[in-house]
């Protein structure tokens, strides 16, 4: 027991080094590119040589430790090379600028591979396998080029904040070789729409490894007019913004844009038939197009197997021993829960549609035997994906896209049950913004909007793809983290906090710091939603009356 306990501190340790190595890295990896693409086109620059060299050592000291060996290996030969350099400035010749640039190419990749390990959750070799990291959120890549003498909006922090990895420069040259190299997912050029930028913009460089959509092109421009913003759209630009845009819009539209990389989603497809034969032929045609299928020979199996199990779909024979489709139909559109669930009836009889019709029970659709696998499929897939698209709608708070009250409760009561019946650990935590009443009368409605959607942009980003996140008031906010130790979802909850408290918001030109405090409890302590509910809400209000800005776990 005891090693037990000592491996799982000792595995949580690691995994909170981890994170915050990761996290470092990420916020340190735009300067080290564009120190990079400096020393590169330069021979000696002892001021850039000198801060890359900070970079490099502070990376490469941890790397190893902490499961990233060749951020140190590479690290320590470009730290030799660099210092090296610095003594004797003399040696400079075109051996060693070439060694240089192989060196730090070398540095640059080890440190791009940490990134995409976590992009891609290629867990294999981190130390923390099967605990919650933030590792499975998806960091984005974005190139920025600026323009010189005019303000970001600190455009290239606030994305950071985000979970960006963001590139910024304001020199054409290292912003193409960024393109080049970093494979974006996004692109923000700042733009005053001329024949020079445009002609530039059109001609960006392709990279080694393109994804299957290229980079998503963002214009911010000095003129919106007609011909700037049809310049724009000849340019295949994905969002075109004038330049005084808020820069969370902008965040809106990349996270739109980039919704796409994610990978699709799978559905789940009960399929109630009782004849074997047909039954192995629809799950092969649904699975092998990536359709998980249950498959059950009772009607009278269907309603426990839709409320346990997710169902996105229900494909059912017309014709089954126990009671026909109709019938199966109606009882499962007697649950007001069901009554969007799509059904897909499958039937021999060729008066099928005039029977369904006449029942108006809102079958979505029929298929007439014999069924090709493509048939199947299509209808499917279209079936499921418009189902889940109208789920999506009715289940989310329209301002900050999370889940809303009513529904996230839903999916907390779910989660209960699972934890009681699987024994998991996942735990809950409650949020809410400090004196948020203050910055609403302070600096205005729209400003408090601002930091409300700021706050759930930067919950789903740093949380992972297997968290749910609900608004569950005005600036209140509930988490459900499955398969996630107490010990772990703190963790993460306190660096989370620790970042927002140092975003700065401008509100009335000044730099605004806002901060939330967290209540946290796990699901095995509680048998009833409320009780749950209730230790969440204890927990934060204690950390309110301690001062706020803080955590507290119970
Ligand atoms: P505490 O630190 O104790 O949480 O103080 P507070 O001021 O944050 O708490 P309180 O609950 O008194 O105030 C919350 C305010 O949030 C009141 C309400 O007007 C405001 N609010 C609720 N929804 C929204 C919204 O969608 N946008 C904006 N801007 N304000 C909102
Ligand atoms: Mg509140
Ligand atoms: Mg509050």
């Amino acid at each position: 027991m005891i090693k037990n306990n000592a491996s799982i501190s000792f595995a949580s340790e690691m995994q909170s080094l981890q994170m915050g190595y990761v996290d470092q890295l990420k916020s340190m990896f735009p300067e080290i590119i564009q120190l990079k693409n400096a020393l590169t086109q330069k021979n000696s620059d002892p001021a850039k040589t000198e801060r890359l060299s900070r970079l490099v050592h502070t990376l490469s000291g941890l790397g190893t430790t902490v499961g990233f060996p060749m951020v140190s290996e590479s690290g320590r030969k470009l730290s030799g090379l660099l210092l090296a350099g610095e003594k004797s400035p003399a040696g400079d010749n075109d051996a060693r600028h070439q060694e240089l640039v192989r060196y730090l190419e070398e540095f640059e990749k080890a440190c791009h591979q940490v990134i995409l390990n976590e992009t891609t959750s290629d867990k294999g070799n981190h130390a923390m396998e099967t605990t919650s990291t933030s590792s499975e959120s998806q960091s984005k890549i974005v190139c920025i080029l600026a323009k010189e003498g005019r303000p970001l909006h600190d455009i290239d922090k606030q994305l950071q904040h985000f979970g960006y990895v963001v590139s910024c420069t304001s020199n054409v040259e290292e912003f193409k070789a960024s393109v080049a190299h970093l494979n974006p997912h996004a692109i923000i050029a700042y733009s005053d729409m001329s024949a020079v930028d445009v002609e530039m913009l059109k001609d960006l460089p392709q990279s080694e490894n393109k994804r299957s959509y290229p980079p998503q092109i963002i214009i911010i421009s000095s003129q919106d007019n007609f011909h700037a913003r049809l310049a724009g759209v000849r340019l295949g630009a994905h969002g075109f913004f004038p330049e005084n845009t808020d820069v969370i819009q902008i965040v809106d539209k990349i996270e739109h844009l980039v919704a796409k990389f994610s990978i699709p989603p799978t559905y789940h497809v009960l399929v109630v038939d009782d004849d074997d034969v047909q039954v192995r032929f629809y799950t092969h045609v649904l699975q092998t197009s990536g359709i998980m299928t249950t498959v059950i020979g009772e009607p009278h199996e269907a309603l426990e197997v839709i409320a346990n199990q997710s169902v996105d779909l229900v494909l059912m024979d017309f014709i089954m021993p126990e009671c026909n489709g109709q019938e199966l139909a109606t009882i499962i559109r007697q649950h007001e829960k069901y009554v969007s669930l799509p059904i897909i009836f499958l039937s021999a009889r060729d008066d099928l549609e005039q029977l369904l019709i006449n029942t108006g029970l809102g079958i979505d659709d029929f298929l007439v035997k014999p069924v090709t696998g493509d048939q199947l499929v299509s209808v499917v897939k279209s079936r499921a994906q418009r189902s889940a698209e109208l789920q999506v709608l009715m289940a989310r708070d329209s301002f900050t896209g999370l889940h809303n009250h009513a529904h996230f409760m839903d999916m907390l009561a779910m989660e209960l049950g699972q934890v009681k019946r699987f024994k998991t650990s996942t735990a809950y935590a409650s949020i809410d913004i400090d004196h948020f009443k203050n910055i609403n009368d302070t600096y205005g409605h729209v400003a408090g909007d601002h930091v409300i959607k700021s706050l759930s942009r930067m919950l789903q980003q740093r949380l992972r793809r297997s968290d749910i996140i609900g608004r569950c008031g005005g600036e209140e906010f509930g988490i459900i983290m499955p398969d996630c130790t107490l010990e772990n979802a703190s963790l993460i909850i306190e660096s989370m906090r620790l970042q927002f408290a140092e975003m700065a918001f401008k509100m009335d030109n000044a730099d605004v710091r806002v901060t939330f405090s967290a209540g946290l409890t796990a699901l095995a302590q509680f048998d009833k939603l409320d009780d749950l509910i209730k230790a969440a809400d204890k927990a934060l209000y204690s950390a309110k009356n301690q001062g706020r800005n803080r955590l507290v776990v119970v």
